[in-house]
């Protein structure tokens, strides 16, 4: 089996190295059948990686307007990724993705994902140094995804792990971080919305392995959960990286095709 499509993909409308077109001349050349566009959204504070307000607007009229020129040879999809600290226009896209990136403390935002030092920093600083309350603290949030965004799809569910893959800053085996998770996993399930498995810090030289962790991915087909395969991508090379490896790894689980999840809904 191979999987051919992505719909979490970024570009230079927010921090992304490539053009829209760009983006589908290589995903033509990979013999994606589907692309689905997710520029982050618009936050009302200064994000630095996120589109602009005038952006968006431009995001939104090229990606529809590529789904017309490439008509026949790829399918493309207008989305967002709509972090739960912004607000956007649902009804523009044709899908959006769920995700965290900050934890907010008296009306400061702090990145999750941006460096270890940032995540430690804001552990010493509201935790008393503590990184498994801070991974609690970003799971409560985790957990909140689809109350405040209704997202057609969970992204990076535990993007906290960012620079934990092996236990540098927490441990993952801890009664406490598996509750945390679960708690928020349960949450999400009863949505019947897909989990990303998602390669990007892969593609980013971050990471070896996906989002989620197995043991996360296990849980929740053990309770009766689903996931996509992404690639969060931000580089057109990098369209399709660690795609047959991830499909090996999670093997077990059940990996569904987006595109045949949208097709439904229309036809519903
Ligand atoms: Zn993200
Ligand atoms: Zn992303």
């Amino acid at each position: 089996m191979s999987y051919k499509e992505s719909f979490h993909t970024h570009t230079k409308y927010c921090d992304g190295k490539n053009t829209p077109e760009e983006m589908v001349l290589s995903a033509i050349s990979k013999g994606f059948t589907a692309l689905g566009f997710s520029g982050h959204s618009n936050f009302d504070f200064d994000c630095g990686w996120c589109m602009s307000k005038e952006g968006t607007a431009d995001y939104i009229k090229e990606v529809n307007s590529l789904k017309e020129k490439y008509a026949g040879k790829i399918n493309i999809y207008l989305g967002t990724e709509h972090d739960v600290l912004s607000s956007i226009d649902k009804a523009v896209y044709d899908y959006t993705l769920g995700a965290v990136h900050y934890l907010s403390f008296d009306g400061e935002h702090f990145d999750v994902d941006a460096s270890a030092r940032c995540q430690l920093d804001t552990a010493n600083r509201f935790f008393g140094g503590s990184m498994q309350s801070y991974a609690e603290a970003y799971f409560e949030q985790a957990g909140s995804i689809l109350e405040r965004t209704d997202a057609d799809i969970i992204a990076h569910f535990d993007l906290v792990t960012k620079f934990n893959e092996h236990g540098e800053l927490f441990d993952t085996g801890e009664r406490r971080y598996i509750s945390a998770c679960t708690d928020a996993l349960d949450r999400l399930l009863p949505y019947g919305r897909p989990f990303e498995i998602n390669t990007g810090a892969i593609a980013r030289g971050k990471r070896e392995t996906p989002y989620p962790s197995l043991e996360i991915a296990r849980y929740i087909h053990s309770k009766g959960g689903f996931f996509i395969l992404t690639s969060d991508c931000h580089n057109a090379d990098m369209l399709d990286c660690f795609f047959d490896d991830a499909l090996e790894m999670y093997g077990g689980f059940n990996i569904v095709s987006f595109e045949e999840i949208i097709k439904n809904n229309q036809t519903q």
